[in-house]
Formats: structure tokens, C-alpha cells, sequence
């Protein structure tokens, strides 16, 4: 059995590690390292793959957020709604902005922001509201959307744990996260779902206006070079990174099926044991398990995951700190909100491997080490 890590990323690339190579190589010899053709090529699939009209390339899933915001003009004070229970990526570039960051709870079963609580948040200060699917599970984008509508008010999804993941509306419509607001954003972190081998992300939009906006932020606010009309950045996917990005997109849906796999094997053993609560699916939502986290029930989640280190078995806590109770947003003004649900789950939530290349006995080796501990 090879040794139990929370993603395996090695194992991953050896699978694929020929054609890896080459793209790589392919970069070298062009030279284009920075907007070479693998760059647009991947753009274009990708759009394709997620049913959306523009994709722009990023440095990563944090500048992602932080264009998106910046392509909204929203001024110092406009208020965004974002869960608490989430990265701290999420709510981290409002704050940067100097947007204030407005915390609402999830709901407790699929873990994304309850959109009772979303309305309850709305004032006229009220700008846009950045919903997560967390863990690889989609928000309620159907109330979420219509709540937006209703106030007139942007929606940017926060899809960096779940690309891949198909929505389905109540007219049977299916899309895919990250299509569904007006902006989506994602990660290409090499943990994540799709992930390249150094750091990367990227912004969706059907809206050719604020594809053009977004476009010429991420580029330093140009779109002739040196004429620059907007306070942009500096935020860039590199050619080797989509060089990769390319041989791995083509096997995203294998990649999320090997996780959904991963999960049924876990629910399935997990199910008698009476202190965990395995991941809910909402009806509407599909899963493609960036994490696998489970909901302790009177045990001792310390004990268990201290048990786990010693038989080699890694475990995380996503996120050990809630928004509203990380300093970084103190001298926002923030109102102590009581936010009892996310707080609940803080103390409750433990997520277990989960990744492409998982074998039977490993598994097998995870669920024994578990129960054991719970004398389930
Ligand atoms: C990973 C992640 C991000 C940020 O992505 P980076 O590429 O690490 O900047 C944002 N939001 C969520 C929910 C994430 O999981």
C-alpha cells in the first residue's frame, strides 16, 4: 500500500507523465512562456467544457475573485455578501478592496450559503453576493439567483473547489458551476480539482462587456499596450501551466468520477456508524468531492484525528476559523454577528483523503482506522 497522503499528486502526473512531458517541452522549445498558444487553447476549451461564453486566464483563484470584484466598480463601502464558513480567499480580497464583508450562514447538511440568511443580509448598501460550493458541492444558485434579480445585485461564484460540478434548475435545465452567475471564478491550485503544477486560475462570463472589463484588469487596465484606461493588475496563467492544464481538462470528468467513487466507498462503510454524518447531496446538485468531510457526532474530533496521524493516516480540518471570527476583518466594522450554524459545524467538521489515485486498501485501511477509533 502506498503511503495515505490527502491528495496525490505524483501518483497523478505518473499516470499521465508522457504527455505532460511533451506539453512541457512543447512550451520550452516555443519559448512563449507568457500568452503562448497553449494559453488560448486552453481558454477555449475550458469555455467550452463549462457552457460559458469567455474565459480569461489568471494567476490564481484568489486574483480571480479579486478581478471579478474590481470589474463590478463597486466603491470602498459597498457591502458583499459571502458565507463565513469558507477559504479565506472568499472574503479576504473583499477586505482588500475595501468592500465590506457581510457573513451569512450555510446550511448545515450541504455545507453553502443558506439563502434565507442571504436575504436577511441585503441592505441598500448591498453590491453582490459571492456564493461558494464548497467542498466540490454546488450553492442553491437557483434562489440565489432570483434573490439577485430581485435587488439588483451581482452574483460571483467562488468555484475553486468545484469545477466540474453540474447544477440542475427546476425546469431541468443543467449547468455547470461557475456558468451560472454573472461572474465565476476558479483555481487551478494543484490540489484542486483541476489542478496545475504551480499556481493558476481563471474568470467565466457570458457577458461581453465585463469579459472586455475583466480582460484589461487582469492586464494592468490595457487593452493597447501602455494605454491604460483602468487601475488593473498583473495577474497571468502561464504557458506551461496550460500547457499542463490542457492533458489534464480532457480527463476532468474521469478525475471527478474517481473521486465520486472515493465517496460512495466511504458512505457506504460510514453509514451505521452512528457518530458520523456522511455529505448530503441536494437534489439539485451533483458532487465532485474536492474534499470529503464529515460531520462528527459526540465524538472526540481531536481524538480521532490525533488516532489517525499516529496510524499514518492524514486529516484535515476545513476551516478550524470562521470568517467572522478571523482579526483580519476587525477594523471592519463588522457587527458581531452570531453565526451558531457556521460555528456548529466549525467544531464538527473533519475531511478524510480523497484524490484520483486512491487504491481499495488504502481505503479500506482509512474506514478500519476510523472505526476502530469510535468502536464503530
Ligand atoms: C483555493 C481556493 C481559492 C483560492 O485559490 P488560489 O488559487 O489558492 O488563490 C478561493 N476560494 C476557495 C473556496 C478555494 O478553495
Amino acid at each position: 500500500m502506498r503511503p495515505i497522503q490527502m491528495v496525490d499528486t505524483k501518483t497523478q502526473y505518473l499516470a499521465i507523465k508522457d504527455e505532460v512531458d511533451a506539453a512541457i517541452n512543447g512550451v520550452l522549445d516555443s519559448a512563449a512562456y507568457i500568452n503562448g498558444k497553449p494559453v488560448q487553447e486552453f481558454a477555449s476549451a475550458l469555455s467550452s467544457y463549462l457552457g460559458v461564453k469567455h474565459t480569461i486566464p489568471c494567476a490564481n483563484g484568489t486574483d480571480a475573485l479579486q478581478i471579478a470584484m474590481m470589474a463590478l466598480g463597486l466603491q470602498p463601502g459597498d457591502e458583499v455578501i459571502t458565507p463565513s464558513f469558507t477559504y479565506i480567499a472568499t472574503t479576504e480580497v473583499v477586505a482588500l478592496l475595501r468592500l465590506k464583508p457581510v457573513f451569512v450562514e450555510v446550511d448545515p447538511k450541504t455545507f453553502c450559503m443558506d439563502p434565507e440568511s442571504l436575504r436577511k443580509a441585503i441592505t441598500p448598501k448591498t453590491k453582490a453576493i459571492v456564493p461558494v460550493h464548497l467542498y466540490g458541492h454546488a450553492a442553491p444558485m437557483e434562489p440565489i439567483m432570483q434573490i439577485a434579480e430581485e435587488f439588483g445585485l451581482y452574483v460571483i461564484e467562488d468555484n475553486a473547489q468545484a469545477i466540474g460540478c453540474n447544477y440542475t434548475f427546476s425546469d431541468g435545465t443543467v449547468k455547470k458551476t461557475g456558468s451560472i452567475g454573472h461572474i465565476g471564478a476558479t483555481s487551478f491550485y494543484p490540489s484542486k480539482n483541476l489542478g496545475a503544477y504551480g499556481d493558476g486560475g481563471a474568470i467565466f462570463t457570458n457577458d461581453d462587456a465585463l469579459a472586455h472589463k475583466l480582460k484589461m484588469i487582469a492586464n494592468h487596465g490595457q487593452q493597447k499596450r501602455y494605454y491604460h484606461e483602468l487601475v488593473g493588475c498583473n495577474s497571468r496563467l502561464d504557458s506551461i501551466q496550460a500547457a499542463i492544464l490542457n492533458c489534464k481538462l480532457k480527463r476532468l470528468d474521469r478525475y471527478n468520477q474517481a473521486r465520486k467513487e472515493v465517496a460512495a466507498f466511504y458512505n457506504k462503510a460510514f453509514e451505521p456508524v452512528a457518530q458520523i454524518t456522511t455529505p448530503f447531496v441536494a437534489p439539485y446538485s451533483d458532487h465532485v468531492y474536492h474534499q470529503y468531510t464529515i460531520l462528527l457526532n459526540d465524538a472526540d474530533r481531536d481524538g480521532l484525528s490525533s488516532y489517525l496521524a499516529e496510524h499514518k493516516v492524514p486529516s484535515m480540518i476545513y476551516y478550524p476559523v470562521p470568517g467572522h471570527r478571523q482579526p483580519m476583518f476587525d477594523s471592519f466594522g463588522l457587527e458581531k454577528r452570531e453565526m451558531p450554524t457556521t460555528d456548529w459545524l466549525t467544531e464538527r467538521v473533519i475531511s478524510l483523503p480523497v484524490h484520483t489515485e486512491m487504491e481499495s486498501a488504502q481505503l479500506e485501511y482509512i474506514v478500519t482506522s476510523v472505526k476502530n477509533y469510535l468502536k464503530a
